[in-house]
């Protein structure tokens, strides 16, 4: 599949020391340091094409992104991948709704979110990878599961057995009844007759009538989800044999945690006899005027709205890291209205003949995104900085702060 179009990221000036990065860790539950690598591994669970690019999808996207940024400032290269769910049931659903090829809304939602990454400077994966493209490769995850002794059949479909793995249920933290209820809500079917344990997860499902499917050894038919994504990231990722686990980081919204990352974990443990990850991360729920967002209440925002609407992609962004990525917050008019103000104010300042000081600020920018990605630190010590400039405060060099905000934040001002 093809990825999107990245910028180029400017270089910040030799002369500031960039720390390791520290972010929270799931698994841990702990703020973590990243040991100083040459590469990283990051995989982001992508899209199912059928609702880009809502906000929620754009602060999770946007989250990565600022880590991507930071690990190459410290001079490190960033591997990163990204799937698309190109087939599953809620594509399928959305499709006999809507009465429209599925395909065709896939492909149209996808490039719909490739627009609106470009639109926010998110910086394109190395490998974008399709569900429907990597067939062969999950194929061949579910043999080796097999061989394993972890796959069983239910009718025609294949089932892992998530307690294969000793360390099942440590991401999560979750007792039995609550891995059961979050299942359950989340389409796992833990009540399926046949299932040897409630929590097995769908691997292989066989063709449905009126539905596609795709030979494999396992028979016609079409992956489950957690398996796409523990099969791309062992691919594409390429994990070092000597490492203790496979990846550096997997990261997704924190509704992915349950069931799917502890799944897909799961799976790569049995697969490789390592965690799949060293830092798992997961970025907070947006919700909208004080309600939870989400495609059952019909109250999705998108970007691609909000832009048509006129909204600035860089206020978008701007708003969307003026809080926290680790706390659940609202979206609202006035959020972006206020992030449109204090932006235009930066662009003024970074546009006046003489700035204040622009070496501190950049210090302060790249503390803040040190410690978990702080944002709304970072952009408080550049809303001071703009005051300082209007105030005739001066000593600083625009184009070294305009390049730093590039270059850390994503921000094109
Ligand atoms: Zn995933």
């Amino acid at each position: 599949m093809n990825s999107w179009t990245s910028v180029a990221i400017p270089q910040l000036n030799k002369s500031h020391k960039i720390p390791q990065l520290s972010l929270t860790n799931s698994k841990t539950l702990n703020k973590e340091l990243m040991l100083k690598k040459q590469t990283y591994r990051m995989y982001v669970c992508g899209i199912t094409p059928y609702d880009a690019t809502h906000l929620g999808h754009a602060a999770t996207y946007l989250t990565f992104d600022l880590i991507n940024r930071y690990l190459r400032a410290t001079g490190s290269t960033v591997l990163y991948v990204q799937n698309i769910t190109d087939i599953d049931d809620p594509l399928l659903e959305r499709a006999a709704r809507d009465n429209v090829n599925w395909e065709d809304l896939a492909l149209s939602q996808i490039d719909l979110f490739r627009a609106d990454m470009m639109n926010l400077r998110v910086l394109a994966p190395d490998h974008y990878i399709g569900a429907v493209e990597s067939i062969d490769l999950v194929s061949q995850a579910v043999t080796s599961l097999q061989a394993a002794g972890a796959i069983y059949t239910i009718e025609k479909d294949l089932f892992f057995k998530n307690y294969s793995s000793p360390d099942f249920g440590s991401l999560s933290h979750l007792d039995k009844e609550q891995m059961k209820e979050i299942f359950s809500q989340r389409g796992g079917n833990p009540t399926l007759p046949g299932k040897i344990d409630p929590l097995d997860c769908l691997v292989w499902m066989a063709k449905r009538d009126d539905e596609p499917g795709w030979p494999s050894v396992h028979g016609v038919g079409r992956p489950g989800w957690h398996i796409e994504c523990t099969a791309i990231a062992l691919k594409y990722l390429e994990p070092v044999n000597s490492q203790h686990t496979c990846i550096d980081i997997q990261g997704g919204g924190s509704d992915l945690i349950f069931p799917h990352h502890e799944m897909c974990a799961s799976q790569a443990q049995v697969l490789t006899g390592k965690d799949l990850a060293a830092m798992y991360v997961h970025t907070a729920m947006i919700g909208l005027d004080g309600e939870k967002m989400s495609k059952s209440k019909g109250n999705l925002v998108f970007v691609s709205k909000l832009i048509q609407s006129g909204a600035d992609p860089m206020a978008i962004r701007f708003a969307l890291m003026s809080q926290h990525y680790r706390i659940d917050r609202m979206w609202t008019d006035e959020l972006l209205t206020q992030a449109t103000a204090r932006l235009g104010n930066i662009r003024t300042a970074l546009s006046a003949p003489v700035v204040a000081p622009t070496d501190s600020v950049i210090e302060k920018l790249i503390h803040a995104l040190s410690d978990d990605l702080d944002t709304p630190t970072a952009l408080s010590a550049l809303d001071r900085w703009a005051a300082q400039t209007m105030d005739g405060v001066s000593g600083g060099d625009a184009n070294e702060l305009s390049a730093a905000l590039d270059c850390l934040l994503g921000l094109a001002l």
